[in-house]
């Protein structure tokens, strides 16, 4: 890395090259490889097909539970052949997903870069930030994403296709995912903000929806990664994580200082990536492989980023003088000082 070039820089220029192909993807690769890509994408990324709003790799395993499981059950059909377009889906998510790791989320994604660039806005106006959530709060907000997962990826579409509850709960993730709304809006497309008055059911979902999105934007100025925090494709990922090949290690005894640099640098506010001092694979749950723990490391080696075995990123001394001076320049330069560096010369 050179004195400009930083690791969160590189990161920030793939997740742009990212969000422009997966949203204006098509116009490139066509509409037939952009679908077959997204349906597998390990990553919310619904916007790929530019005409409307299509689908990430949640869509088709809500599908497959209403359309095909729940169906079959019913109908005292053969349950592993019912199964099996689901399996085909995952293994799909799974040769894709082996290559990055959930560096999907932290790298691709294209709702976790706009969370991030929402979070920029809200420094650059020197709005009061909370840059690390309380600890007990933290935790209780974990296990939703799991919930979220369980429940509206697989339970309800199940249930509807059982006939136990409404055909609106077919797809129930996919109807309130910010990222629907935010990828179509994107692409120029206003139709997935709405409020769907067809049933009760519909209704609520699609109340839920905007209220998600909103609440997104809101909190995305003061917290970062406020829906990365309760996203099912997290807890997707952190399903599969140990087959991936991208890993975070640490060489914690004897060579950390416990200094707590890395948990403060944490987007998602991982704590533990601090206090594991016996475990080298360090890729927690809610990990999103940033790396920006192993950027503000400031002890040689003691996290990495690996591929494999292959080192790809190394805490270093040096690295982190310069990336802690201009991160200190960066947070200093906002909107707020500006204006009120401009009002004092003024009066
Ligand atoms: S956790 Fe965040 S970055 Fe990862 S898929 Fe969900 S929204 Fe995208
Ligand atoms: S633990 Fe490190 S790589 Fe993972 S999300 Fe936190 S800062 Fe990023
Ligand atoms: S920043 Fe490095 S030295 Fe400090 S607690 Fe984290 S791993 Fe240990």
């Amino acid at each position: 890395m050179t004195d400009r070039l930083n690791l969160s820089l590189l990161r920030k220029l793939v997740q742009l090259l990212a969000f422009l192909f997966l949203v204006y993807g098509s116009a490139i690769v066509g509409f037939y490889t952009a679908d077959k890509i997204s349906g597998a994408l390990p990553a919310l990324a619904c916007a790929y097909d530019q005409q409307t709003a299509d689908y990430c790799t949640l869509i088709p395993f809500q599908h497959q539970m209403d359309h095909r499981v729940g169906m079959v059950i019913n109908a005292g059909g053969d349950l592993l052949k019912a199964l099996l377009p689901s399996l085909i889906t995952l293994g799909t998510f799974l040769l894709m997903f082996v290559v990055l790791n959930k560096a999907f989320c932290g790298w691709i994604c294209p709702l976790g870069f706009f969370q991030e660039v929402l979070s920029l806005i809200g420094q650059k106006l020197g709005l009061r930030r909370i840059e690390s959530l309380p600890e007990g709060l933290v935790l209780r907000v974990r296990p939703f994403k799991w919930v979220i997962l369980l429940l509206l990826v697989f339970g309800l579409p199940l249930l509807a296709g059982l006939g136990s509850v409404g055909h609106e709960l077919g797809s129930p993730y996919c109807s309130i995912c910010p990222s629907r709304i935010l990828t179509t809006l994107a692409a120029g497309d206003t139709s997935q903000v709405y409020l769907d008055t067809s049933s009760d059911g519909y209704f609520v979902l699609s109340l839920i929806a905007n209220l998600l999105f909103g609440l997104m934007l809101a909190w995305g100025l003061f917290v970062r990664q406020p829906f990365c925090r309760i996203c099912p494709m997290l807890a997707l990922h952190a399903a599969f994580r140990s087959i991936g090949l991208v890993r975070l290690v640490k060489q914690g005894k004897p060579r950390c200082e416990k200094c707590g640099l890395c948990a403060k640098a944490c987007p998602m506010d991982i704590r533990e990536i601090h206090t594991e001092m016996e475990q080298r694979d360090v890729l927690f749950a809610d990990c999103t492989l940033c790396g920006r723990c192993v950027e503000f490391c400031p002890d040689k080696e003691v996290l990495q980023l690996k591929y494999v075995t292959l080192p790809l990123f190394k805490a270093d001394p040096a690295y982190f003088k310069r990336r802690k001076q201009a991160q200190g320049q960066w947070e200093k330069r906002n909107l707020l000082a500006w204006w009120r560096k401009r009002r004092g010369g003024a009066a």
